[in-house]
């Protein structure tokens, strides 16, 4: 998975490539798709979300820039896959999950596996988490029609912050950075997400 689809696509941060090979992608995925955990694209989790494609949590990471000092904050736990990911990469991780079933699912799986550095919160992640702001980093797993304010608020100074931004269907991947009371962002490559829920996202 990691040669095939990662490396071979141009991603080189060995730290990145390391946790990508030992982060257990198979124990987040459900016995049905488990002959495909590490197939080149999503996989069904359940309550009509995904698991995103390796490449793509290995790009969103690797845009973050992380050194493993961070606190970091990710909107759309899921199964937990991402949050593990993450986790391997800085030094604590928020992650905010708005569908119940999926949020307990992935507290289990993620304990399971002793990852001890992440926090599970039920919640509309649109509005961020405002308990454990600021964030050196953020990561939007699902599409949100704009950049949600609250998310910018809680971006630490010279903190940075990915995420799809667009119609339902496709969207722009865009890296934001704040630099004090500035914000510059740019357009990374066309992705399609599933929409981002409550009050900042799709209705
Ligand atoms: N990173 C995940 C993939 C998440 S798919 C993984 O590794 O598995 C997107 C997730 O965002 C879904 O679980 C969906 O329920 C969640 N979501 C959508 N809108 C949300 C919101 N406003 N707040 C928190 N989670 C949200």
């Amino acid at each position: 998975m990691v040669a095939q689809q990662i490396t071979a696509r141009g991603i080189c941060d060995s730290r990145l490539l390391a946790v990508m090979e030992t982060v257990p992608r198979h124990r987040f995925v459900s016995q049905d798709e488990l002959r495909w955990a590490h197939s080149d694209g999503p996989l069904p989790i359940g309550h009509g979300q995904t698991i995103s494609q390796p490449y793509i949590v290995a790009l969103m990471t690797d845009l973050l820039h992380l050194t493993g000092e961070e606190n970091v904050l990710e909107v759309g736990t899921g199964c937990g896959y991402h949050a593990a990911v993450l986790s391997q990469m800085a030094m604590d991780v928020h992650t905010v999950e708005i569908i119940a079933a999926l949020a307990e699912q992935a507290t289990k799986t993620l304990a399971d596996l002793g990852y001890d550095n992440i926090h599970v919160h039920l919640g509309d992640g649109s509005n961020g988490w405002l308990e454990a702001a600021p964030y050196d980093a953020i990561i939007v797993a699902a599409a949100a029609p704009q950049v949600p304010k609250p998310l910018l608020e809680q971006l630490a100074d010279g903190g940075r912050m990915v995420l799809p931004v667009g119609s339902r269907g496709v969207q722009e991947l865009e890296v934001w950075r704040r630099e004090g009371a500035a914000f510059s962002h740019q357009a990374n490559i066309p992705v399609a997400f599933v929409p981002l829920r409550g009050k900042y996202g799709w209705n």
